[in-house]
């Protein structure tokens, strides 16, 4: 049964809730605030006691994060305005006093109904993390065992093979490195979560330095050059997630060119209040426009022109964003080239 919290200054007022709420829930009156601290999957509270319990509300709202825990205020009609522009953070629905019992009622149905939600599906993707995990843990195991195998064959039996039996090896070592390969990028998909980021005001210029040294010997190989222009901003981001996600596009930038073309990829940034758009430009392929937001999408690689890969970057990529609170988009012409642009939030003078 659903557990509601009523945090009421009046006694008489929060008797009446209870009458009014007990056929549908276990209802709790709280008298101390340590009872903040037990289960519950509504919380009803007046204006008086939201003021002073906000801060420990809003806690404990962020510690079920990202299940829903709904709270509800019930303040007087004259101070609907007010109170719902200040405590916006903390409350999610507000209903005027004198309450009606049928409107007070449907919405306690509707928040109580959306906490149920928020708690399956919370615990459909627990089940899903935990699948993926243990797919591709037990995709490991064998395909360990025929890389192993094929190693072996070849280093003791490859002098008795012919050409095509030798090639038919090396072809099973190949796939077999691809698919270990597309199994390491699946689990990073899948891990990448809200735990691990540290946001945090990230120097932009660094970070593209250390992407640039890192990309190093695909840049020699392919004769490329990456040109920065003008000066890179501070931004709030992960430093290490946005690391990761420039390489993407940078390694990408650097692949879908066209063989008998040097890769020129420049790396500019612009400012806008406070946000902060960096654009990766390059003369690569291109992309046609009905293609450039599905590349976003796992597993869609494009057949402009053929390079290894598996689909997966620009997935990763998109998800790295939006943990990061900010958006990323691509503008490209078929034969031109394709800038991606990612915009995050940087720091106010006063932050
Ligand atoms: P992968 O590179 O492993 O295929 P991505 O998710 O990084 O996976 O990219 C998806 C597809 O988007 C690529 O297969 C390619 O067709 C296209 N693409 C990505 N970056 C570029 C780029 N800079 N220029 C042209 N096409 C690109």
């Amino acid at each position: 049964m659903n557990r509601v919290l009523l945090l009421f200054e009046s006694k008489r007022n929060s008797q009446l809730l209870v009458e009014w709420l007990s056929d549908q829930a276990q209802v709790v009156l709280v008298e101390g605030e340590q009872s903040l601290d037990e289960p519950f999957d509504l919380c009803i509270v007046d204006g008086r006691s939201l003021d002073r319990l906000q801060t420990l509300l809003q806690k404990r709202k962020e510690s079920e994060q990202p299940v829903f825990l709904p709270i509800l205020c019930v303040t007087p009609r004259q101070s609907l305005c007010s109170t719902t522009s200040d405590l916006a953070a903390c409350v999610d629905e507000v209903i005027g006093s004198p309450v009606e019992k049928a409107e007070l009622l449907m919405r306690v149905r509707v928040l109580l109904h959306t906490r149920q939600l928020s708690l399956q599906l919370n615990q459909r993707n627990q089940e899903l993390t935990a699948f993926t995990y243990a797919v591709t843990h037990d995709l490991r195991s064998p395909l360990q065992v025929i890389t192993s195998m094929a190693e072996l064959l070849l280093e003791d039996q490859g002098n008795r093979l012919d050409d095509q039996g030798r090639l038919d090896l090396y072809q099973i070592l190949l796939s077999a490195d691809q698919m270990h390969e597309l199994i390491a990028a699946f689990l990073s998909f899948s891990r990448l979560g809200r735990e691990a980021i540290q946001i945090q005001k990230a120097s932009l210029q660094p970070i593209v330095t250390a992407c640039i040294n890192s990309l190093e010997r695909e840049i020699r190989a392919r004769n490329a050059t990456i040109r920065v222009e003008g000066e890179l901003p501070v931004v709030w981001a992960d430093p290490v997630l946005l690391k990761s996600v420039l390489i993407n596009l940078l390694s990408n930038s650097l692949k879908y060119v066209a063989s008998d073309v040097d890769p020129y990829i420049a790396i500019s940034a612009s400012h806008d209040n406070d946000r902060c758009c960096l654009r990766i430009q390059d003369n690569g392929v291109g992309i046609a426009i009905e293609d450039q937001s599905r590349i976003f999408s796992p597993f869609v690689r494009l057949k402009t022109i053929e390079r290894p890969g598996i689909g997966l970057g620009l997935a990763i990529v998109r998800k790295s964003v939006e943990l990061m609170s900010g958006r990323l988009g691509v503008e490209a012409t078929l034969g031109v080239g394709s800038t991606f642009w990612i915009e995050l939030k940087s720091p106010t003078p006063d932050e």
